[in-house]
């Protein structure tokens, strides 16, 4: 095994330990809460390793570079969920690899992405429609414009993504906002997400927390997290 396989395994099976954990101490199943592992800024050749240990969900958030990722270990069996900022003139291109759109968070994109499956569809290269979260805001109203549909807009989109018929409202996205404690951030998180499953029972998947608040997270009822640096070390170079 290669040193960098080695250090990979570990930090992996650490980080497996506290999604097992916190579920424990949530009272869940440990294998309730899956694991995302962000691969931005690194190498293909981590995420062919992390493919030998194991992993099948890998996150990006960059079209370029996952697009060039993705074609690289085309031949691994992985799901990649596209997480980062999309825009619409890039996200029918983003449709053609991902396997999972987490960062929905505009009506503008419900198009492109559509047809993006549409083609991919058309290739022969995926079944059915493509599993999308809508990403929510969390910062508190007022606060300076991150990503993310406010949650007063939150039913409009769902709307608009579970009526198209190349696209599945899978369930929410959200990244705890700054300065606030992550905990408190995902219980209005919680809550947007039983309001939407009122409406689309369907849409069970909740992506929240990272390698610093996965705890908060798994506690909040995630049913995946989004890992990258406590897997893969610090990024190379600031986002
Ligand atoms: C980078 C990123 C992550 C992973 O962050 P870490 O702190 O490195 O675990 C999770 N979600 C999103 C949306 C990201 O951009």
């Amino acid at each position: 095994m290669s040193a960098r396989r080695a250090e990979l395994a570990a930090a992996l099976a650490a980080v497996r330990r506290r999604v097992t954990d916190a579920a424990a101490a949530a009272g869940r199943a440990p294998d309730d809460v899956g694991l995302v592992v962000v691969t931005k800024f690194f190498p293909a050749s981590d995420v062919r390793d992390l493919a030998d240990l194991g992993v099948r969900d890998v996150g990006e958030n960059r079209h370029q570079e996952a697009e060039a990722k993705a074609a690289e270990c085309a031949d691994l069996d992985l799901r990649w969920h596209f997480i980062g900022g999309l825009q619409s003139n890039k996200a029918a291109a983003v449709a053609a690899y991902a396997d999972v759109v987490e960062s929905l968070d505009r009506a503008k994109l419900v198009g492109p992405l559509a047809r993006g499956r549409a083609a991919r569809l058309d290739r022969g290269e995926a079944e059915g429609p493509l599993d999308c979260l809508v990403q929510v805001s969390l910062d508190a109203p007022g606060a300076e414009h991150r990503a993310g549909c406010p949650p007063d807009r939150l039913a409009e989109l769902c709307e608009r993504v579970a009526d198209d018929e190349h696209l599945r409202l899978a369930g929410l996205m959200a990244v705890a906002p700054l300065g606030e404690e992550p905990a408190a951030a995902f219980d209005r998180l919680a809550s947007c997400a039983a309001r939407v499953r009122a409406d689309h029972p369907g849409a069970t998947t909740l992506s929240a927390g990272m390698s610093g608040d996965l705890e908060e997270a798994v506690a909040a009822g995630a049913t995946h997290v989004r890992v990258g640096s406590a897997v893969l070390g610090a990024r190379p170079r600031v986002q």
